[in-house]
Order: structure tokens, then C-alpha cells, then sequence
């Protein structure tokens, strides 16, 4: 296993430059997430060795227990996981962006909770553009009300969006979905310039992150295919 997150992230990165090249896109353009999710603060350490700086995490207790652990210095961690109102105030100054802000009433603890400390946070509007009934997220339709009032908030600044698109075999399900968030991303982008800062579309997984790049992702949050299978028990 020597090496294996190392060789992992190489060949992840690699295929999203291909994956930019192909789209016509730099690879700059395109930030890669790690999704550390269960596994062992010593994975992080060999990822962030490797040159990884970006770490995501779905569970705040795990947050806090690894930025305990590894603090902050070049780890950047982002919230990617539900996010339950009562534990906003235990990962507010630890996390650098939130991606998955679902609703009003989460994004007004945020906000409380920001202006207590004396900064702002960077959130991600999370939309469910697949409809499924297991997700979390903002539905497309009322996706430009709930940012018309959110913008007004204090402390946190929307950054752009994100989705999880539906476990698949077949990525290229997924891209009428990535295609849909692309035109909510510009209309936001469009209907609200000065009071948005529309610089981040968080999609695409380990299983259809090169088709979301090529319909315009600037962040994919990949766990399994740098880490390896996840074990919940
Ligand atoms: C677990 C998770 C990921 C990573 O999924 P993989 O298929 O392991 O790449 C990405 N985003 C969210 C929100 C997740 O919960």
C-alpha cells in the first residue's frame, strides 16, 4: 500500500487535466476537493504530503477531531456534509467554505454565528438538481427567492454551488444535471453580481467528475478513488 494515496492523486489529477484539455478548459480552472470522510487523520497527512491542500469532510464531529489534530496550516477544510443549525458554532472558524447550505433558516445560523466571531464565511448553496427524495438541497425552482434573501444576510458571502448527482454506473446520466446547475450558477451570477462572489460550482465525484468538468465544475469533491472504499462499521 506504499504510496497508494500518492499514485491515486496523481492519476486524479491527471484525469482532470485530460478532462480540461478535452473541455477546452485550463486546469486551473478546476480545484481539487479531497473528501477525507472516515478515514484516519493520517490519510490526510500522506494526501497533504503528496501536495493536497484541500480536504473535505461530511461530519462535524470528524472536522473537529482532525483539526484538532492537524490544525490548519496548509489544510484548507471544507464542510461538505448536511449541516445540522445547533452545530454551525463547532466548525465555524475551522472550515474555510461550506458547500452544503439548504435552506434559509441554516443559512441565518450562519450567519449569527459568523458575525459572533467577527467574520465572514464562505457558503455554497447546495441545490438537489436530480429531484431525489433522499437529498438535501435547494430544489432549482426556488433556488433564485431563497437568494434573493440570503444575500441580504451578514457575516456570509455566497460563493456559488454545489450538488451531489445520484450514485451512477454511467456518468454521462449525470450530465443533464451538471448542465442544469451551470444555468442556475449563471443566472445567479447574472441577477446578483456585486452581492454574490459566483467563483465556485462544486460538482462531480469519484464516479462522473470528469463529465461535470466538462460542463463547467470549478470544484470536484473526490473521496474513493483517492482513498479507497469507505467502511461504515
Ligand atoms: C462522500 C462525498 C463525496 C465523495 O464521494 P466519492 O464517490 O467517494 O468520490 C463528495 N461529496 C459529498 C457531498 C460526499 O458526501
Amino acid at each position: 500500500m506504499e504510496k497508494y494515496i500518492e499514485n491515486n492523486l496523481k492519476q486524479v489529477l491527471s484525469n482532470i487535466e485530460k478532462a480540461c484539455l478535452a473541455a477546452g478548459r485550463d486546469s486551473h480552472e478546476v480545484t481539487l476537493c479531497a473528501v477525507s470522510k472516515t478515514k484516519p487523520w493520517q490519510a490526510v497527512v500522506e494526501a497533504k504530503e503528496a501536495g493536497q491542500k484541500v480536504f473535505g469532510e461530511n461530519y462535524v464531529q470528524e472536522i473537529v477531531e482532525k483539526f484538532e489534530k492537524l490544525g490548519n496550516t496548509d489544510i484548507d477544510w471544507h464542510m461538505i456534509g448536511h449541516l445540522q443549525t445547533n452545530k454551525v458554532k463547532y466548525i465555524i472558524d475551522k472550515v474555510v467554505l461550506i458547500h452544503s447550505v439548504d435552506s434559509l433558516h441554516l443559512a441565518e445560523k450562519i450567519s449569527k454565528e459568523a458575525t459572533k466571531k467577527g467574520l465572514t464565511m464562505d457558503i455554497l448553496l447546495e441545490v438537489n438538481a436530480a429531484k431525489e427524495e433522499s437529498k438535501w438541497g435547494f430544489s432549482a425552482d426556488e433556488l433564485m427567492d431563497q437568494v434573493a434573501q440570503i444575500v441580504s444576510l451578514p457575516g456570509i458571502k455566497i460563493k456559488g454551488l454545489m450538488t451531489s448527482a445520484p450514485y451512477t454506473t454511467d456518468p454521462e446520466s449525470n450530465r443533464v444535471h451538471f448542465k442544469l446547475m451551470k444555468q442556475l450558477f449563471d443566472q445567479i451570477k447574472e441577477a446578483f453580481p456585486e452581492q454574490t462572489d459566483m467563483s465556485v460550482l462544486s460538482m462531480g465525484m469519484s464516479g462522473d467528475y470528469s463529465v461535470a468538468i466538462e460542463e463547467g465544475s470549478t470544484m470536484v469533491r473526490v473521496g474513493t478513488a483517492i482513498f479507497g472504499e469507505r467502511d461504515y462499521h
